[in-house]
């Protein structure tokens, strides 16, 4: 076997039905959550959240509002002064929130969606830079940040059990604030939405078991 061959067998394919009833099935819990604000990190959060708004609507409700980032995650190579090239990871934002028309976040329930928590670097990432910048917004009002009822937190459709490289506030590492679709090994996930050729991505999601699946009575099979 050839090493792309190799390589083309170990990645997880999923396809589009499985990631929306993944999400039905997240469902109770997006509910419990509760949020009034979707900030999706794109471009990996893009579907996800459109999905996620769905199992959200509330007959005769608005449709709780996306807000969208943007972010991208790049291999950083340290100074080459110290003889040492550290390489590590590093987010660059290309797109962020757009405080100048008086929308803030304060006293908000802010759920970021992602379609995986790999690393957990854009994730930390992302959070991080909404702490600071609620810090920014309480301190222009005077209030404190514990006193803004402002709650962060996380909807990933999965999320890898493996070492991450970074943290989380336990204000999000909960029940409730983080929501994982699903929990997979660490393994390369073959997104829909990446496919130049839709038709052989399904077929190899449902060769793998990650499309939908009926019983004899057409109940829904969870995989
Ligand atoms: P992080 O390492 O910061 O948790 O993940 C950063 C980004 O890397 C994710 O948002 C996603 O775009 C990409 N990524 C990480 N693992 C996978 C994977 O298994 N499949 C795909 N398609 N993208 C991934």
């Amino acid at each position: 076997m050839t090493d792309a061959q190799q390589v083309e067998d170990s990645k997880v394919y999923i396809s589009y039905n499985h990631i929306h009833q993944i999400i039905q099935e997240s469902a109770p819990r997006l509910k419990k959550f509760n949020p009034d604000l979707l900030l999706c990190l794109a471009g990996g959060g893009l579907v996800p959240t459109r999905f996620v708004r769905t199992f959200l609507k509330e007959k005769d409700q608005p449709n709780v509002r996306i807000m969208s980032v943007a972010l991208s995650l790049y291999e950083a190579v340290g100074s080459v002064s110290t003889q040492q090239e550290s390489i590590g990871k590093e987010v660059v934002r290309s797109q962020w929130l757009d405080y100048s028309n008086g929308f803030d976040l304060i006293g908000k329930r802010i759920l970021l969606v992602d379609e995986v928590d790999d690393t957990r670097t854009t994730l930390h990432y992302a959070v991080s830079e909404l702490q600071k910048d609620l810090v920014k917004q309480c301190a222009a009002k005077g209030i404190k940040v514990e006193d803004a009822n402002t709650t962060f937190g996380i909807f990933v459709v999965h999320n890898k059990l493996k070492p991450k490289n970074a943290t989380l506030p336990d204000s999000i590492m909960n029940d409730t604030n983080y929501i994982a679709g699903r929990d997979i090994e660490d393994v390369w996930i073959a997104y829909p939405w990446e496919s130049n050729d839709i038709v052989y991505h399904t077929k190899r999601a449902i060769e793998q078991g990650n499309d939908i699946f009926l019983d004899e009575n057409n109940n829904y099979i969870k995989k």
